[in-house]
């Protein structure tokens, strides 16, 4: 059962619904992407910090799926910033890792904004990041990732429009003006951490509401609300039953005053992880 929603992104179409792959790693982080996959799941999410690339790749590999059918989206660290012949090398190492000849989406992990010049700046690596995606290579589109609305700004200065923007979204931290900015500048939302983790998501009041009026389980509920707010989520987990609980969830509709509630539990908080001072 292939995925129907997408949400339209360029070149190609994002399914609205991906599998996060962080920690999912080694023998059983394979095993999980390949269940998924064979479940219907037809995104994945990796990054090179996750060091799980190789996994993703070879359970991409293994599903024996058409190519392009399994949307890869894979991200930079900053060691990537730079000009073309950097990013090019960088982009050369996931493609490597993930075994393929071709990924469908490369985002900037993290903006950087303190970087210099001389070191690489999330400017440089985008523009080069466009040329790349620009030249019909292995590299179909590019993304960013943590940006602010300053960074977007900045691209749009410099006439470049990223894909997406990946940005943590759950009902309790909706960073919506990240996601008016991230809309305004053309790209996609892409919500990870998208169920917060579980926990205080989970045990929300207006969650557990939701989800018991609509006959569902939290996790499910959060997804449908998503969809319904026309984000992509990446939800990640390794457990076959969380898995198909999860896809199942594309099926899902709440209704107008049901996403209400799920609107009104944002507490305004910024994202967990302060782009500004996160490492990777
Ligand atoms: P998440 O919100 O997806 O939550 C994952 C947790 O929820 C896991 O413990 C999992 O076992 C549990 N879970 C999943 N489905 C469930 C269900 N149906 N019922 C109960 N529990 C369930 O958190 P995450 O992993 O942080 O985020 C998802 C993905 O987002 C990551 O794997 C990664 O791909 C991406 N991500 C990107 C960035 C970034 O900087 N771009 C940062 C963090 C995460």
């Amino acid at each position: 059962m292939a995925q129907d929603p997408t949400v339209p992104t360029r070149p190609t179409a994002l399914p609205a619904l991906g599998l996060g792959t962080y920690k999912l790693t080694g023998a059983e982080g394979q095993a999980a992407i390949e269940h998924a996959l064979a479940l219907g799941y037809r995104h994945l999410d990796t990054a090179q910090a996750y060091g799980n690339e190789a996994e993703v790749g070879a359970a991409v590999r293994a599903s024996g799926l058409p190519r392009h059918e399994v949307h890869v989206t894979t991200k930079l660290t900053a060691d990537a910033f730079g000009g073309v012949d950097r990013v090019r090398a960088a982009v050369g190492t996931s493609l490597e890792r993930l075994g393929l000849d071709a990924v469908d989406l490369v985002l900037l992990h993290w903006p950087h904004p303190w970087r210099t010049p001389e070191e690489g700046t999330y400017r440089d690596a985008a523009a080069a990041l466009a040329a790349l995606a620009g030249e019909s290579g292995p590299l179909r589109g590019w993304g960013v990732s943590n940006f602010l609305p300053e960074h977007l700004d900045a691209l749009a200065a410099d006439g470049l429009t990223a894909a997406v923007n990946q940005i943590q979204v759950d009902p309790l931290i909706q960073q919506r003006a990240v996601q008016e900015a991230t809309r305004r500048h053309g790209a996609a939302v892409v919500a990870y951490t998208p169920l917060g983790r579980g926990g205080d998501v989970f045990a929300h009041p207006a969650v557990r509401s939701v989800a018991q009026e609509a006959g569902v389980s939290p996790a499910q509920a959060v997804l449908a609300w998503h969809r319904a707010g026309g984000r992509v989520a990446i939800p990640r987990s390794g457990s076959p039953a969380h898995l198909a609980e999860n896809l199942a969830a594309q099926g899902v509709a709440l209704t107008a005053a049901q996403l209400a509630a799920l609107d009104a539990a944002d507490t305004g908080a910024p994202a967990r992880q302060d782009p500004l001072t996160f490492g990777l």
